[in-house]
């Protein structure tokens, strides 16, 4: 059991149904990021465990006991929110004091303990600054020192992120996840960027239309997407549908194999994945899920080129590192691309695909 346990949450506005009988757990010291493209349900889900929103149905407990009714100010959880939320009229040391000193802690000792907070969100020397004399990065720390002021049992963060340029909300990625593996303090971060919940969270919980499409490490849910929308949210999939036929796939007039028969019936219409660095571009080797493709386009990123083909199989994008790429391929070119069967992924195929 976790820390902290969702039973077939649920959230309606009017005809609108943001939450879908979720059911989840959060175990003790762990970092879990809720991910999903915009309006798939992750801020209504944080809020309402945060008790900001009252669920329509289902129970949500804390080690146990049932909080579903308990208002947010009782639970104690600490909260970052998007645009950090603090208050400008007061110093940073004030806002991180204040809850300590609004819940009766003297003045003297919730100054002392914001200051051990500034320390550990590394602001030692910022305690006397307003909020509006700190840049983006410092003021996200000072919300997240003000959030574990009061030792939360549970830390939310809404998109903590968001506000911050491109570098540094890496830098705070990755020092976010420090001090919460310092603290060992439950954490849930709402996030849409895939990368940001790959760096932070032990375990990321995809999310779509509401509902929970796969919870898992990181690493599970890269390799092993279990639907096709994860394969594509995650990371990047070259998708090809096709039929099942006698335990391989035909896509148009190619004959696929992936390690196992194919247990879809022949005739079913599936849907194929093969993420871009497990093409291969090589004539050498056993001809297997072997094709033909054009050059479109070289994409080169430094460290990676993406090469863009055409082929029977459709628009491929192959990754290839320098050391494997063709040297000096280029626009118009003509490759042969191998798909090896372990890299390849099957789903049914989406309902929607099939009447496009
Ligand atoms: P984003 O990343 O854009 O914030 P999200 O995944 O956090 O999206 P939510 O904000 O939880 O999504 O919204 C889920 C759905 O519920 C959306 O369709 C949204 O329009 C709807 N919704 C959210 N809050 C309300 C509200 N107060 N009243 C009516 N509908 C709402």
């Amino acid at each position: 059991m976790g820390v902290l346990a969702l039973s077939t949450i649920r959230k309606d506005y009017g005809e609108t149904r943001a939450v879908d009988d979720v059911t989840l757990d959060f175990p003790e010291g762990e970092l879990t990021a809720l991910l999903g493209p915009s309006g798939c349900g992750k801020t209504t889900l944080l809020r309402m465990i945060a008790g900001l929103e009252a669920p329509s149905r289902g129970t949500i407990a804390l080690r146990g006991r049932d909080i579903t009714q308990l208002p947010a100010h009782r639970r104690k959880f600490g909260m970052v929110f998007q645009n950090f939320a603090l208050f400008p009229h007061l110093s940073v040391r004030e806002n991180v004091a204040y809850a300590l000193t609004i819940g009766g802690t003297a003045r003297a000792e919730a100054a002392a303990r914001a200051d051990r907070l500034l320390d550990l969100v590394q602001l030692s020397g910022y305690g006397d600054r307003r909020t509006g004399q700190l840049s983006g990065g410092q003021r996200q720390r000072v919300a997240i020192a003000r959030a574990l002021a009061q030792e939360p049992e549970v830390f939310l963060l809404d998109e903590p992120m968001s506000a911050l340029d491109a570098k540094l909300r890496e830098e705070m990625q990755v020092e976010l996840r420090l001090l919460q593996q310092r603290l060992g303090i439950t954490t849930i971060v709402v996030t849409h960027d895939q990368r940001e919940a790959m760096t932070m969270a032990d375990r990321i919980v995809v999310m779509s239309a509401g509902r929970v499409e796969q919870a898992g490490s990181p690493q599970d849910i890269y390799r092993w997407p279990a639907t096709a929308f994860v394969a594509g949210f995650i990371g990047r999939a070259n998708f090809m549908d096709g039929v099942a036929d006698q335990g391989r796939v035909m896509v148009g007039d190619v004959a696929l194999s992936l390690p196992e028969p194919v247990k879809f019936l022949s005739g079913s219409p599936v849907r194929l994945t093969c993420r871009p660095e497990a093409i291969r571009l090589e004539a050498a080797g056993v001809p297997l899920n072997r094709v033909q493709g054009t050059v479109t386009f070289v994409r080169d990123l430094g460290p990676v080129r993406d090469i863009h083909l055409d082929t029977v199989l459709g628009k491929i994008v192959a990754e290839q590192t320098p050391d494997h790429s063709l040297p000096g391929i280029q626009v118009g070119q003509t490759v042969h691309l191998t798909l090896p069967p372990e890299a390849l992924r099957i789903y049914p195929r989406p309902r929607t695909a099939m009447a496009a």
